[in-house]
């Protein structure tokens, strides 16, 4: 990766976040700014808002910049690094917006890997454990191939996202583009949005309210909740390692969403009841990374527990309710 500009004064990497003002996004901003790159964040705030990086404008080195990405994507100047982060993320999020989901996963990966590829960029995309679908395999490790229904609501996500993975191997493998995959896993943490449906938000506001937590099903389906400071340093190590193929980012750790919705009555204190509500289609039974791959060969390992990483987003979810109401 070329850091000098050819002469013999050194220069700060340049990265470029798509989807850099949700709430990975966000993050990665902040990590990548403290790691002495110059950022540039683009994003069109269909999910996610100025207001994530509110605290980073006018900072020295970032630069926030509005743009669909599904449209050609023009950067000025060199660029070490591209995160391809855009796109609708949460189920209510991707049902509302279907087309765009598709977009951004096909045309948007098209068109970042097109502008890594003229930079000289190393290129990541942000993939997701919903490319196992609903998983015969359990744990699942990334040579699993998945089981996702293609015209079922949620194929329009996990197809766009089978899709950027085969777009971002094809570079790769045809125009010699440095490339990286991250599978990431339910993550969770401060600058998620109170109402974007998924799991946490909506339990942790349900409880602060007092109200019933809606539980899908009978609330057996599992899953396995990572804190966002773990999954950015995976990715960080993943980006800064030699490893093209797919790579699981996630915290094993196991468990019900019955019991995941206790826990958040418990350690919010409130006397919310646990209600049932039909379960969402094709919404997987179980899901749990196997992280062995990420341990081997990036040295990575979640050390966030649950209980620490609750609290640390309840406090911000308790902040963001007493400004809205
Ligand atoms: P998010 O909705 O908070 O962030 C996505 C960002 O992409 C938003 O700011 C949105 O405005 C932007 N965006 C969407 N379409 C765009 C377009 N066409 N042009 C420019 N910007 C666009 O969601 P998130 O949870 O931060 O997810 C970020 C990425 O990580 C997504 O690619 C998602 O698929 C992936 N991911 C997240 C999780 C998770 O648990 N949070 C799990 C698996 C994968
Ligand atoms: N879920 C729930 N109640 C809610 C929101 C979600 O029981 O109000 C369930 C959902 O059906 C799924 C799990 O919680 O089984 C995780 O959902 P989320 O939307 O957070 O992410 P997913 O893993 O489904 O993409």
């Amino acid at each position: 990766m070329s850091e000098t500009n050819g002469s013999a004064t050194p220069r700060r990497p340049r990265t470029l976040i798509t989807g850099g003002a949700g709430f990975l996004g966000s993050h990665l901003c902040e990590r990548f700014l403290a790691e002495g790159h110059e950022v540039i964040c683009m994003d069109n705030f269909i999910t996610g808002s100025p207001e994530n990086v509110a605290h980073l404008i006018g900072r020295e080195g970032f630069r926030l910049i509005e743009h669909d990405v599904t449209n050609y994507i023009y950067v000025e100047g060199p660029l070490d690094y591209v995160l391809h982060f855009a796109s609708p993320a949460s189920p209510i999020d991707y049902l509302k917006l279907p087309i765009q989901t598709l977009k951004v996963g096909a045309l948007g990966t098209h068109k970042a890997l097109g502008l890594a590829k003229a930079k000289g960029a190393r290129f990541l995309l942000a993939s997701t454990s919903e490319v196992y679908g609903d998983p015969l395999e359990h744990p699942q490790r990334e040579t699993y191939w998945g089981n996702v229904n293609p015209v079922g609501l949620r194929g329009v996500y996990d197809e766009a996202k089978r899709f950027a993975e085969a777009m971002t191997m094809a570079y790769h493998r045809y125009h010699g583009v440095e490339t990286r995959i991250v599978r990431i896993f339910n993550t969770y943490g401060p600058r998620m949005r109170l109402d974007d449906g998924r799991a946490l938000p909506t339990f942790m506001s349900q409880a602060l309210r007092g109200e019933d937590l809606t539980v899908f099903g009978d609330g057996s389906q599992t899953r396995s909740f990572c804190y966002v400071d773990d999954l950015v340093e995976g990715i960080y190590r993943l980006l800064m390692s030699e490893e093209v193929e797919p790579v699981n980012i996630g915290n094993p750790e196991e468990l019900t969403i019955k019991a995941f919705a206790e826990e958040v009555v418990s350690l919010v204190g409130s006397g919310s009841r646990i209600v049932y509500k039909p379960l969402p289609a094709d919404d997987p039974k179980v899901r749990q990374p196997d992280i062995t791959k990420a341990r081997e060969k990036l040295g990575w390992t979640p050390t966030v527990s649950r209980q620490e990483g609750l609290r640390r987003t309840l406090a911000y979810f308790k902040d963001r309710m007493a400004v809205a109401e």
